[in-house]
């Protein structure tokens, strides 16, 4: 009998694709998805909604809307705009991160409400000055757009290990003693604004992902169905990590895991 799942949330890098090529079998399996309710959430704040779907229709995918995809960057400014109206931030990341928020707050470097941390260029000595004096002056709470101590990136064939956002707002809760609040995955939020949007419930959808701290941990927590695709982060005989919620699926390729589903 298959499993009753009504819809999907996949996180991308690693589960869709490598840098700037499509997993093969990826393909294949979006082809599958086809009509079925889904939803792309991503830690990576970096680029804009637009982007991602840019991005996916070069390496060949079918362009997703744009509202299927949730990045930590998205999520972190709908919660500010529900902690404040018209919240005022400071924001060290890269133009994901400035677009999103602009869209909702008003950035202001003297008296801002919120320090936003996310990845990609911008973090400084100055920066790291700026956000440290509003947290420990004005009372500016700390937010980090995700957790991942660090991320790869691949480009023109070579790949770097980049640092993620968890080490990027390290410095800013050292130089205050204050830990940041924390918005992407594992942290509920992506799964359930993803699951809202496309009007899912938690015990209705299976998360894919490739990383089983962040990915897999919040999903199985929120009591989704969780599925581990081994073609990211996490290699092919990596023994799964005991501390955490084990996947209800862990598999080599997506292809393995359509023969499961569909
Ligand atoms: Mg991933």
């Amino acid at each position: 009998m298959k499993p009753a799942i009504k819809a999907l949330l996949l996180d991308m890098d690693g589960v869709l694709y490598h840098g700037e090529k499509a997993i093969p079998e990826a393909l294949e399996f979006m082809l599958r998805v086809g009509d079925m309710p889904h939803a792309f959430i991503t830690n990576n704040p970096i680029l804009p909604p637009a982007s991602v779907a840019d991005r996916l229709e070069g390496m060949g995918f079918k362009r997703p809307d744009e509202q299927r995809i949730i990045t930590s960057a998205e999520a972190t400014a709908i919660w500010l705009a529900k902690q404040k109206t018209d919240f005022r931030y400071f924001a060290v990341g890269a133009e994901g991160l400035h677009l999103a928020l602009s869209e909702r707050g008003q950035e202001d470097r003297q008296q801002a409400d919120f320090v936003v941390v996310g990845e990609g260029p911008g973090i400084d000595f100055e920066s790291i000055t700026t956000g440290t004096n509003l947290i420990l002056k004005q009372g500016a709470r700390l937010v980090s757009t995700n957790p991942d101590h660090s991320v790869d990136a691949h480009h023109e064939g070579s790949h770097r290990v980049l640092p993620g956002g968890g080490a990027l707002v390290a410095p800013f809760a050292v130089a205050t003693g204050i830990q940041p609040v924390i918005i992407g995955k594992p942290q509920p939020l992506l799964y359930e604004m993803a699951a809202e949007r496309i009007g899912a419930s938690m015990a209705g959808c299976l998360m894919i992902g490739d990383r089983p701290d962040t990915d897999i941990a919040g999903a199985a927590r929120l009591g989704m169905k969780t599925a581990l695709v081994r073609t990211g982060r996490f290699a092919r005989g990596t023994p799964y990590p005991v501390e955490l919620p084990s996947p209800d699926w862990d598999i080599d390729s997506l292809s393995a895991l359509s023969q499961i589903i569909f």
